[in-house]
């Protein structure tokens, strides 16, 4: 097989296992457990009984979600709203935060982990807004992702957030477990569950399912001991009274 095959087999063969997927999803299984619903009605569902579901990272523009939202990598929403406030007092946009000594940003995220690495990356992504986008926060996923510390992930908050056009789903750690629980993907990785998402959920509600997975991991499909019993969907999840071990990381990674 040459190298130009294989990918393409390779490829072939990853469609056809995500095609399988998305139809098995909707399917009764024949070992009685009970089948997953179809997506779109179980996240109406979720939708109405998290209305308030929204990014809960403090921010004032563009500029401010970005930073906030490159900062919020393994810190929580309220870590990162707890630093922001003093340092967009002080660096309020990207050509300020440019110019800025990277010894006074660190201390003004020291509170969040990896703070030394954070600090560097927003004085350079900054410098970078400034150098390409006259210190303005693109709109585009390719300008975006070519911004240092900034992801697919990253540039999805930004872009369904503030500009409400995401070009694909944000999976984090609820979206991850919640989905595997209910039945709507099969994978583990977030990029194939980002796939998953973007076939079976409306283009219309790829921001806002993220936002009422995350509530809804939040409030009650907690990652240890979710709350079966108070949970508007646990008629059609596939995991109710037995989702512990489901969509959870292996302990060896867990931090
Ligand atoms: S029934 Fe349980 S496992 Fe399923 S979504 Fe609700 S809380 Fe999570």
């Amino acid at each position: 097989m040459s190298a130009i095959e294989k990918p393409a087999r390779a490829a072939k063969k990853a469609a056809a296992k995500i095609a399988a997927v998305v139809e098995k999803g909707v399917r009764p299984k024949r070992s009685g457990r009970r089948p997953p619903a179809p997506v779109v009605a179980t996240l109406e569902r979720l939708k109405a009984a998290h209305p308030d579901a929204h990014c809960e990272l403090v921010h004032r523009d563009a500029f401010q979600l970005l930073i906030a939202t490159v900062l919020s990598a393994q810190s929580t929403d309220v870590g990162v709203n707890k630093a922001t406030p003093a340092l967009f007092a002080k660096w309020p946009d990207a050509r300020a935060l440019a110019a800025a000594p990277v010894e006074e940003v660190e201390r003004a995220v020291a509170t969040l982990g990896m703070f030394r690495q954070k600090a560097r990356r927003i004085v350079e992504l900054s410098r970078l807004l400034v150098e390409r986008h006259r210190g303005a926060v693109p709109d585009r996923l390719e300008d975006l992702v070519k911004l240092p510390g900034v992801g697919r992930k990253t540039a999805n908050v930004v872009l369904g957030v503030w500009w409400g056009r995401p070009e694909g789903v944000v999976v984090d750690t609820h979206v991850q477990r919640i989905t595997q629980r209910l039945g709507w993907t099969k994978h583990t990785e977030p990029e194939d569950i980002e796939v998953d998402l973007m076939k079976k959920v409306p283009k219309e509600d790829w921001d806002a399912v993220a936002h009422v997975l995350i509530f809804h991991g939040r409030r009650i499909c907690l990652a240890q001991r979710p709350n079966c019993q108070g949970c508007p969907v646990n008629d059609v999840c596939p995991s109710a009274f037995r989702a512990e071990n489901v969509g959870r990381k292996p302990s060896r990674v867990r931090t």
